[in-house]
């Protein structure tokens, strides 16, 4: 399906600046606490509030959000500060809700998008809106919770299939089992390669849900940004050690100020010649790279035949068990993560395998 004609996923004041940035708590927990917050960051000059409302918990029993009662804060915040305002939803009732109560935006929470009946039922209620509103509502897809590229841009297709045209994705990282630094790891190659898919559409990413703890936010917006993401939505409460969900990972509404007025723009003139210069670069050791990989494609090829006039395996798991630990170690003390050589190595080894047992 080719994605086209797209609008704006948001309008911005006409001396807006910078990455568009989408502020507010995880959960709008009271109508003190959203409206509290909502004062503050419009203040600090954000122009476009988060809440959740459903809140999709992974056990039962957490804080599951303040159901429709907290649209009618939502729309205090949007009378009181001039902000537009986000929710998260997840099926028929809470999309025709959140239109009812006057919400500018919606989110595809990260569970749900991974459920195509969930997506596919959001797509078919908001098909049957009157042409105004597809054409004003915004509809932002989260990534699905495992890094799976076509379940995202599916569900991506299903909510284009049904006429809105304000359409963006969230980048909110991937989940994995066992403890990491990040709470969801970003897997950048993968909103780079829907980007490339999918030229026109907005990429906006969370780095409250991808790095799991404040003290990570600053740092991954800054990544996202120089990596050209259109923008940030970043959770933000006006007492965060007190939230009701994600305490870790909120800001105050001054945090968040100073972060977003510390990001650097990359894409100034200035930098664009030495940018070039060292594209170059990295174009020439690519090709360099991919020479030395024939080459030791060569080798393996000639290693085959000698396994195979020898009648040896193919494979050999201690060898491989050996080199790989090996060089795991030794990508380290060049400062490369194990996960990352593991992945070249093990593509490598791949590789040769095939290429030895298509030996001819
Ligand atoms: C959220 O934005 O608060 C949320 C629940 O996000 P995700 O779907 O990315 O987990
Ligand atoms: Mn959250």
């Amino acid at each position: 399906m080719t994605i086209e004609n797209l609008k704006p996923i948001f309008n911005l004041p006409a001396d807006h600046k910078g990455p568009i940035v989408i502020a507010g708590p995880c959960s709008a927990e009271s109508e003190e606490q959203t409206l509290d917050t909502a004062r503050q960051l419009a203040e600090a000059g954000i122009t476009i509030f988060r809440a959740g409302i459903w809140k999709p918990r992974t056990k039962p029993g957490g804080f599951e959000g303040r159901g429709k009662e907290a649209l009618a804060w939502l729309r205090k915040v949007k009378e009181a500060t001039g902000m537009q305002v986000a929710t998260e939803i997840a099926n028929r009732r809470h999309l025709e809700e959140a239109l009812g109560a006057g919400i500018d935006a919606v989110w595809i929470g990260a569970r749900t998008s991974a459920n195509p009946f969930a997506v596919q039922e959001i797509a078919d209620t908001l098909a049957l809106l009157p042409e105004e509103k597809k054409e004003s509502i915004t509809v932002l897809v989260k990534n699905p919770v495992n890094p799976d590229l076509e379940l995202w841009v599916g569900a991506i297709e299903r909510i284009y299939g049904s006429g809105v045209s304000r359409i963006g994705a969230i980048h909110r990282g991937f989940s994995t089992y066992g403890k990491h630094i990040y709470r969801n790891q970003p897997r950048w190659a993968i909103p780079i390669e829907l980007n490339r898919r999918i030229p026109e559409l907005p990429i906006i990413f969370d780095p409250s849900h991808v790095g799991g703890s404040r003290a990570l936010v600053a740092t991954l917006a800054q990544q996202a940004l120089d990596m050209n993401f259109e923008g940030l939505i970043i959770e933000s409460h006006c007492n965060p050690d007190k939230a009701l969900s994600d305490a870790a990972q909120q800001v105050t509404p001054g945090e968040l100020s100073c972060i977003v007025r510390a990001l650097e723009s990359r894409n100034s003139a200035a930098t664009a010649e030495s940018l070039d210069d060292l594209r170059y670069k990295i174009d020439r050791l690519d090709d360099e790279l991919l020479e030395l990989l024939s080459k030791r494609m060569e080798v393996s090829r000639e290693i085959g035949l000698f396994k195979r006039r020898h009648n040896l395996p193919v494979v050999q798991t201690q060898r491989y068990k050996a080199l790989m630990e090996k060089r795991v170690a030794d990508g380290e003390r060049l400062d490369m993560s194990a996960d990352f050589v593991r992945a070249i190595l093990a593509a490598i080894h791949e590789e040769s395998v095939r290429q030895q047992v298509e030996l001819k």
